[in-house]
């Protein structure tokens, strides 16, 4: 019997472990999850619950009801694997031997690595909603907001869904808005980017929508510290952004452990071909999702398109053939844009997010960057199809690689659109 050892119960453990047990021989392989606690969060959904969209039971379930019969789920923290004696040690001492490791522990909002982050105003005047405590709690504090300037601010790249301020930013103004407190609300967007977004062309649409809005965008800020006394946002080059309510994304760092056992970069992300996700170092050991450091966004739907492509590849290397399948980075992101309209983008490692039609050329029904009903319908629907096709890995009829079918490419120079 061999065993295939999967550190993470989450979009892509969870997947993973589904697929292939259907793929890998029942006699020959044992699949073992571990994850550290039985609660699956869809994360997508923390988006909607400080504006009242979600409650608690919609975006919670038993990781339980998404492992498939056959393969063992184990509760517990990973304290360190030991790739060349290839075992895992869990807390309280268990350790889980291994033929092939998947580690898909994701990346976590650290808000302990920025000084003042965690003082007396963290969940009084400071704020996350990339945890679920922090976005019911979020709810609260924007139920009680009356007026004054409310700073979003992203701590420091990469984190996950590197959407998600934005739409958070589209949603508060829109919600602002119906309740009639628009007027008493200044709305800051702090980026350590020089832009609203990574890629040019979406920057500058997502920018101008910024723009439309009134949010005024402080970009290339690295934030150094937070004086909480003060209520106010320190910069390395000594610049203030002052806030009355602050909803912060804190650093996103991967799982501790994977430093730990020697695995991973400076943020805790395992290095990675780009194509396989097989580690640099290691031929039994595969990172997917946001666990590894593959140049692409953080997201489920990348996660979800990784998926597919490791699934076959997995076969072929334990099959000792070579892997014949290269991921390119797809990813797929719904932008809630306020007023029940979301954009769309579509974009891999090399073709960054464009206008046009999605799936489908001409037909679409979604409009690529372009604000419609259609999309935010989508994105709703989003939450149905995670936990009833993409968890249990049921096929999905998109195609995992990105298509340039339907999409305007640039008539210009990436260098002139980026002047
Ligand atoms: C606010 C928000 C909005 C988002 N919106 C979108 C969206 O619209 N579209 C989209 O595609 N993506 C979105 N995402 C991102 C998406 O949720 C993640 O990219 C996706 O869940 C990544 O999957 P993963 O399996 O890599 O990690 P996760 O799903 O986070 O799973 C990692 C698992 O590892 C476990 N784990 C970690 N460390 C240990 C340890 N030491 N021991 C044991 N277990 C451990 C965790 O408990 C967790 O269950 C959003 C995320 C957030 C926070």
């Amino acid at each position: 019997m061999r065993n295939l050892v999967i550190l993470g119960g989450g979009t892509a453990g969870t997947m993973i472990a589904n697929k292939l047990r259907h793929r890998l021989d029942r006699l020959e392989w044992s699949i073992t999850v571990v994850d550290r606690d039985d609660q699956h969060h869809y994360q997508p959904g923390y988006l909607f619950l400080p504006f009242g969209g979600y409650t608690h039971e919609q975006v919670v379930r038993s990781r339980h009801a998404f492992i498939p019969d056959g393969v063992d789920f184990v509760v517990g923290s990973v304290e360190k694997v030991e790739p060349e004696q290839d075992v895992v040690l869990l807390d309280g001492g268990r350790e889980l031997p291994y033929d092939q490791l998947v580690i898909a522990t994701g990346t976590t909002p650290r808000p302990d690595q920025t000084p003042g982050m965690l003082g007396p105003e963290w969940r009084r005047s400071i704020f996350d909603f990339y945890t679920l405590e922090g976005a019911e709690a979020l709810a609260d504090a924007l139920a009680a907001f009356d007026g004054g300037r409310l700073v979003v601010h992203v701590t420091e790249m990469p984190i996950k869904c590197p959407v998600a301020p934005l739409e958070f930013t589209f949603l508060a103004e829109a919600w602002l808005r119906e309740r009639g407190l628009r007027d008493r609300v200044e709305l800051v967007f702090v980026t350590p980017l020089d832009g609203a977004f990574t890629k040019p062309v979406a920057s500058a649409h997502l920018g101008g929508m910024l723009d439309e809005r009134k949010v005024h965008v402080e970009t290339d800020f690295m934030v150094e510290r937070i004086d909480d006394q003060r209520k106010v946002l320190v910069s390395y080059d000594e610049r203030e952004v002052p806030f009355d309510l602050l909803v912060t994304v804190p650093l996103n760092m991967g799982a501790d452990f994977v430093a730990h056992s020697g695995l991973g970069d400076e943020l805790n992300y395992v290095p990675v071909d780009k194509q396989t996700q097989l580690s640099t170092r290691f031929d039994n050991i595969f990172a997917i999702g946001d666990a590894s450091d593959i140049p692409a966004s953080k997201a489920g739907s990348v996660a979800h398109f990784s998926v597919e492509i490791f699934v076959d590849n997995f076969l072929e290397h334990i099959a000792g053939r070579a892997m014949t399948g290269a991921f390119d980075g797809h990813a797929n992101c719904f932008v809630e844009s306020g007023d029940d309209k979301a954009l769309l983008i579509d974009f891999n490692y090399d073709t960054e997010p464009l206008p046009g039609k999605y799936p489908l050329p001409v037909l679409g029904p979604m409009d690529l960057l372009k604000e419609t009903r259609t999309n935010h319908l989508g994105k709703l629907a989003f939450r149905w199809i995670y936990w009833n096709v993409l968890l249990p890995g049921r096929p999905v009829p998109l195609p995992a690689l990105m298509s340039m079918a339907g999409k305007n490419a640039p008539t210009t120079e990436p260098d002139e659109q980026e002047a």
